[in-house]
């Protein structure tokens, strides 16, 4: 049997403390879930209080003066690197707790349900003035909570920091220039030489859902996802994956009918996070430790699956027995089509849609406004007329209506702000990790074989087993020897599309 990896008396007792802390979690796991995926519609107003009631319980245990004088304690003591992951991810916990009064978690927790639903009816009805003032709302409360978290130089970075352990708006903007001046000629250049197609026929192609049910099955079963055993596969609005234990992860997905790959992409690309949270340390089980690190690492895990994995030629080849079983139309294309479909270039005006190259530049538009809103005091009035302006400025498009133009993403209505950079942050480590595993393992021959093993080995070795144990930063560099560097993914465009 392994070593237990927590040894220390005061760990020990912390850690039966959290048990409870972790328990509410765990509850507030089933109910987000829930929420998404069965609750009748009218069920938000009771679920958005109950989740709201919950988070201030789950505070004040946070906050109990016995729990807190023990991680004092245990900071002074000698610790392992797993005990001292511990101390190290509950005083950023701590700290954040604190740094929120009860009444102010409940008002976000209850303001994000009710904007959630305002936002819900302003993108049915294109009425982006229902949406309006949920969105000041929002950015106020963002604000504030920059100012109650505190900050060195931005309020931003304390809303950064909340999603990306150690993000700033300086590490952002350095990311951001390099990617706007490289990629804005590239795309130009991938559009002109013609290579690679626009569209597509296989866009409009209409499916049976069961049928493409089935085909995500097979393709999570080559994966080898313990479906039934400890995972699941259900229907959402928005796919997410989500984590009620390391022996319980969930992922959705989703069948529009038509244009199949955005249902299987959007499964593998749930898949890979899935696989993080599936492949923990067992005995992190019920600790603080327990989980992804941090949500760039998340996405970086999500897109190595989608992308490296979902969008190369010999994935095609494998899932392409499948999908001419399920999928009569398949019949008149050839892997080669199925691959070019998965990966074509077009700029559009939907970020969840858009392809790998432009899909950077919707998250560099988020990243401008957000940076406008909370450090330059910019409301939502004028963010419209700022949305299209730089749509245009990047992607020479410009939105004709609110759905495809600002009212398009969920984010700003559940009051996250300061989340679309961990997006960018996980597409361009995804193609650094590819490289690094490159050097070990023949990445395209493995996947032409549908063997997995070595692959998920290598992900689990790297960066799973790890849990929150380093924050992303050190994490980086003790598995690769170096932090976020955007040459790896511009590399990787050129290397495929020109
Ligand atoms: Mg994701």
């Amino acid at each position: 049997m392994a070593e237990e990896v927590f040894q220390n008396e005061t760990i020990k007792e912390i850690l039966s403390h959290y048990r409870k802390i972790w328990a509410l979690g765990h509850a507030q796991s089933v109910l987000g879930w829930d929420m998404e995926v069965n609750m009748p519609k009218e069920g938000i107003m009771e679920r958005s209080v109950a989740q709201g009631e919950l988070s201030v319980l789950s505070q004040s245990f946070m906050l109990e003066p016995k729990f807190v004088e023990l991680i004092e304690r245990a900071g002074g003591e000698e610790l392992n690197e797993y005990e001292s992951g511990v101390v190290r991810v509950l005083n950023r916990s701590l700290k954040i707790a604190r740094a929120f009064p009860p009444e102010f978690v409940r008002e976000m927790s209850e303001v994000s349900s009710r904007a959630t639903a305002a936002w819900t009816e302003a993108k049915a009805k294109n009425d982006y003035s229902l949406f309006e003032p949920w969105l000041d709302k929002n950015i106020e409360l963002a604000r504030k909570a920059a100012d109650y978290l505190g900050y060195e130089e931005y309020p931003y970075d304390a809303l950064l920091d909340l999603f990306e352990e150690g993000l700033t708006t300086r590490d952002v903007d350095k990311i951001f220039e390099k990617l706007e001046k490289e990629l804005k000629p590239l795309l130009d250049k991938i559009l002109n030489e013609g290579k690679v197609p626009k569209e597509h026929p296989l866009e409009k192609e209409k499916y049976d859902q069961k049928a493409m049910e089935k085909v995500n099955l097979e393709i999570l079963k080559l994966f080898g996802y313990p479906l039934g055993q400890r995972a699941r596969l259900d229907v959402s609005a928005h796919p997410f994956t989500t984590e009620f234990g390391i022996r319980d992860v969930r992922i959705t997905t989703r069948y529009e009918g038509f244009d199949f790959r955005r249902s299987i992409l959007s499964t593998v690309h749930e898949f890979g996070h899935a696989l993080y949270e599936l492949q923990q340390d067992e005995r992190f089980m019920f600790s603080p430790i327990a989980g992804g690190v941090s949500l760039g690492i998340h996405e970086s895990q999500s897109r190595f699956w989608e992308n490296i994995i979902g969008r190369s030629m010999e994935f095609a080849e494998l899932i392409y027995p499948i999908l001419k079983e399920n999928l009569p139309f398949i019949r008149e294309y050839t892997p080669e089509d199925i691959y070019w479909y998965f990966n074509l270039v077009r700029p559009d005006f939907i970020r969840t849609e858009a392809d790998v190259v432009t899909y950077n530049l919707h998250i560099l538009l988020r990243y401008k406004l957000e940076r406008m809103m909370i450090n330059e005091g910019v409301g939502a009035k004028d963010l419209p007329e700022f949305w299209n302006d730089e749509m245009e400025n990047l992607l020479g498009i410009r939105p004709k209506t609110y759905q495809e133009g600002i009212l398009q993403d969920i984010h700003w209505s559940h009051g996250t702000i300061g989340y679309f950079p961990t997006y960018t942050i996980g597409t361009l480590l995804s193609t650094q990790i590819a490289s690094y595993m490159e050097k070990v393992i023949n990445i395209g021959e493995k996947v032409r074989n549908g063997e997995f093993d070595e692959i998920k080995g290598w992900l689990r070795e790297k960066v799973h087993r790890w849990g929150s144990i380093y924050p992303p930063k050190e994490l980086l560099k003790r598995s690769f020897g170096e932090g976020i560097n955007p040459d790896y993914f511009i590399r990787w465009v050129k290397d495929r599309y020109l």
